[in-house]
């Protein structure tokens, strides 16, 4: 296990490689980064050791030793070291939260969050219109143009619901 210096100087020194992003709250590295892009700090005893910044962080800042666990950024952010934005998690946790970010990333329909319909009101339409009921008409209902109804009727958008779309369905991702 890396032995970190805590030492004043070097916390003085870590610091000044460091921004605050005033909109998100992330302290962010302005100071070498690895590969993957996470901050690089000669943080270990006697300069023996460049350790991930955020990691230095969390035991030097945090008061938490990760030991041979994973310190994750809930925010998302490689550069942050924000120990407000580090968390403790074991490589399941970190697969999982990948996992759920993909998820999140793929969703679609009215979980993108900008969607003015839900999934219901795509199902309804679809109902309307095998009735019999004009997309101009269903348009008037919905208080949108014949040209909107149209590109979901024909599957151009919202093509993931159908008549018989079950709304639970997407909540049930497999990986
Ligand atoms: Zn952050």
């Amino acid at each position: 296990m890396t032995v970190y210096d805590a030492s004043p100087e070097n916390q003085k020194r870590f610091w000044s490689y460091t921004k605050k992003n005033e909109a998100t709250g992330c302290i962010e590295w302005t100071g070498r980064t690895g590969g993957k892009g996470y901050g690089m700090f000669w943080g270990g005893v006697n300069n023996k050791y460049e350790i991930f910044a955020h990691r230095y962080a969390m035991v030097v800042f945090g008061g938490k030793d990760p030991d041979h666990m994973l310190v994750m950024h809930t925010c998302d952010n490689r550069l942050c070291v924000n120990p407000e934005h580090l968390r403790l998690g074991t490589n399941r946790d970190n697969i999982n939260d990948k996992v759920r970010k993909n998820r999140q990333a793929r969703n679609v329909g009215s979980q993108n969050g900008t969607a003015r319909y839900c999934e219901t009101d795509i199902v309804e339409m679809k109902r309307l219109h095998s009735q019999g009921v004009t997309a101009t008409e269903i348009a008037k209902r919905y208080n949108t143009n014949t040209t909107h109804i149209c590109r979901i009727l024909s599957g151009k958008i919202w093509s993931h619901v159908t008549a018989d779309y079950n709304v639970m369905q997407s909540w049930d991702w497999v990986i």
